[in-house]
């Protein structure tokens, strides 16, 4: 749909474009082409959609599936789209994607997710994803830029976190492309980048992850201080000793910032933080 489209739906449905609930609809025919096309979906797949608004992806989407599960929280907006379906292999559910994620339980990881996101739940909703990823293939969103490349930054500069280590843990995340504000109606303040997330296989990193992870938000939420000092507080460690050991063992030199810090050395770091609780 182009702009003066969207607006008639919208004039029609009665429904003002809702900053609370995110709502910012695709207008530009080109990047909705480039995204079907990057996600290359074929009809052996199922996807989930998640907040499918008017529908700018949903029906080429639907045409190119197996199956489309659409979970949008707006009724008036799910009234539309169930009166604007075309195919029966669309589903239309109306719920929040986070409760939705809750009662997913499908281990086939044969789903792919696909959504331009709705921007003020962007972190829980690719943690809700990971949490989840056995049920996925791959997870396509458009984030914004800001996130985006936080999600994507490898160590040593400030985009680098604890959500890029948790996301490079769980998947391989790339950004595809940016995509302008202006390509939405209406406009959101910041521009956006179109992200694929390919699950990994279970396996290739072998950890505690709740201890990892503990780990690794701690060294974050000081990032300013060295990795000694930042690990402090982290009781997964019985003593500074204890920790200034463990560090040693695990190679990583006491008096780095946890943002030069690779993934691979954060799991050395919970396997050596393990053997001391053993000991
Ligand atoms: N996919 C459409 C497009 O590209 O034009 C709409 C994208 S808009 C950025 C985000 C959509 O997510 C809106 O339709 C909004 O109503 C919906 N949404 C917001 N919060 C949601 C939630 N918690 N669960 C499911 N959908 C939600």
């Amino acid at each position: 749909m182009g702009l003066n489209e969207i607006k008639a739906a919208l004039k029609k449905y009665d429904v003002r474009p809702s900053k609370r609930l995110g709502q910012s609809f695709l207008i530009d025919a080109n990047v909705r082409d480039k995204i079907l096309s990057a996600v290359d979906v074929t009809k052996s797949d199922t996807i989930l959609e998640i907040g499918p608004g008017l529908g700018a992806l949903t029906e080429g989407l639907s045409g190119a599936s197996g199956r489309v599960i659409a979970i949008e929280k707006d009724k008036r907006l799910c009234e539309f789209l169930r009166k604007n379906r075309r195919r029966p292999n669309l589903e239309i559910v109306n719920a929040d994607i986070l409760d939705y994620l809750d009662t997913i339980n499908i281990p086939d990881k044969k789903i792919k997710v696909i959504g331009n996101l709705p921007y003020y739940i962007t972190s829980p909703i690719i943690t809700g994803l990971l949490k989840k990823r056995r049920s996925f293939s791959h997870i396509f969103v458009t984030v914004q830029n800001e996130f985006a490349d936080r999600l994507v930054a490898p160590p040593g500069g400030k985009e680098y976190g604890s959500i890029s280590c948790f996301a490079r843990f769980y998947a391989d995340a790339r950004v595809l492309f940016r995509i302008k504000r202006t390509c939405f109606y209406p406009a959101p303040k910041v521009d956006s980048s179109f992200v694929r997330l390919a699950v990994r296989k279970d396996g290739l990193y072998l950890t505690d992850e709740e201890k990892l992870f503990k780990i690794i938000r701690t060294s974050f939420g000081k990032r300013r201080k060295t990795m000694l000092n930042s690990l402090k507080s982290c009781d997964l460690f019985l003593s500074p000793k204890d920790l200034r050991e463990a560090l040693g063992r695990a190679g990583i030199l006491h008096d780095r910032r946890p943002e030069t810090v690779f993934l691979e050395e954060f799991i050395r770091l919970t396997k050596e933080a393990d053997r001391d609780r053993r000991e």
